[in-house]
């Protein structure tokens, strides 16, 4: 259930329905807007809508929510929902380009990368310390020894940090490190690991699955809101599909699809999407004409000595040629933050 305050309504008068749907067992969660705020009352059904709302000081409406993802619905929140991330913007009409290897190698490795990336003009540093590799054969990761070459590379170039957390036991060394905590694809839909970093303050980077659905996808991102952390990033990354010409097949209808259901902020990873690094700059500027507000995109020093994911990793020159198209189509669509 959704309740609509006036615009005039007072303080007093917010916290009389919050503490109202708080009697009957129910959580509200609150969306103030530029003129109004949108009170949402989450809980058991029935008890909710005995609550004689319209009767109460300061109401104007009171409607039920169409989806069945609340939170993160555009209905409970009519604006773009714009994240901070150490000064970095993220939303509305602030673009964002998370950048660096796939996974963390070396200390050597992770500085050249960010040193590369900042001069090229991404705002925000990539980097895996916890892997989810096909084969158990594979490069695993560096762990905690990876998020603290993570945190000098931000000491040094004052780049925020992203990187992913694989397992709800490592939720608070991952988070004692990074600006943004990435849930990786194959991840989507572990409810456990959705719920534990909903407890968090800090950004999730939410990465949909390469075989779910757009509706799944805002279902997992509701487990986050619902724990209080509304900080929340949806990243497409390609989908699974009969094509073999890349290793996923980009949806792009998903990114205007997505920020027309909810609120959140979209990025596009044509890296993971594509497989293939050529593909980088054409599809990156399709995500940014499709409106998305960030991109993550995999870059290293050397691919062809990368542990992970060299053949779709972008050389510095290559990364620096694609930076330069997508901040001029960024400017000439008007979005800040970049360039
Ligand atoms: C990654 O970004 O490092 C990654 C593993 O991506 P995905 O979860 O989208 O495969
Ligand atoms: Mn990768």
């Amino acid at each position: 259930m959704m309740v609509i305050m006036k615009t005039k309504a007072s303080e007093d008068q917010i916290h009389y329905v919050v503490k109202k749907i708080e009697e009957v067992g129910a959580k509200a969660h609150l969306s103030k807007g530029k003129y109004k705020t949108i009170i949402g009352a989450i809980g058991d059904r029935e008890q909710i809508v005995k609550l004689p709302f319209k009767a109460y000081p300061g109401v104007e409406d009171v409607l039920p929510i169409s989806k069945p993802y609340k939170l993160v619905s555009r209905e409970f929140k009519p604006e773009d929902t714009i994240i901070d991330v150490g000064g970095v913007k993220i939303g509305g009409s602030y673009f964002a380009v998370m950048a660096g290897p796939c996974s963390i190698e070396s200390e050597e490795q992770v500085m050249r990368s960010a040193e590369v990336v900042k001069k090229a003009g991404a705002q925000i540093l990539r980097g895996g310390a916890y892997k989810p590799r096909t084969s158990p054969y594979s490069f695993q990761g560096l762990g905690e020894k990876g998020l603290k070459m993570m945190a000098k590379a931000r000491e040094v170039t004052g780049m925020p940090i992203v990187t992913e957390v694989l397992d709800t036991r490592d939720v608070a060394t991952v988070a004692k490190y990074a600006d943004i905590l990435q849930i990786g694809a194959r991840n989507m839909q572990n409810f456990t690991l959705l719920t534990e970093v909903g407890k968090l303050k800090k950004p999730i980077l939410l990465k949909k699955a390469f075989s779910c659905t757009i509706e799944e996808t805002l279902m997992s991102a509701e487990y986050i809101l619902k724990g209080g952390n509304t900080k929340v990033i949806i990243c497409e990354r390609g989908l699974r599909s009969f094509e073999s010409a890349t290793r996923n097949t980009l949806d792009i209808s998903a990114i205007p699809i997505i920020k027309s259901l909810s609120h959140l902020p979209v990025i596009v990873d044509p890296s993971h999407a594509t497989g293939k690094r050529d593909l980088i700059k054409p599809l990156g500027l399709a995500a940014l004409a499709a409106g998305a507000d960030g991109l993550m995109i995999e870059v290293h020093p050397a691919p062809e000595e990368a542990l992970c994911d060299g053949p779709q990793s972008v050389t510095s020159t290559q990364f620096d040629d694609c930076m330069k198209s997508i901040i001029s189509m960024a400017k000439y669509l008007g979005l800040k933050g970049i360039g």
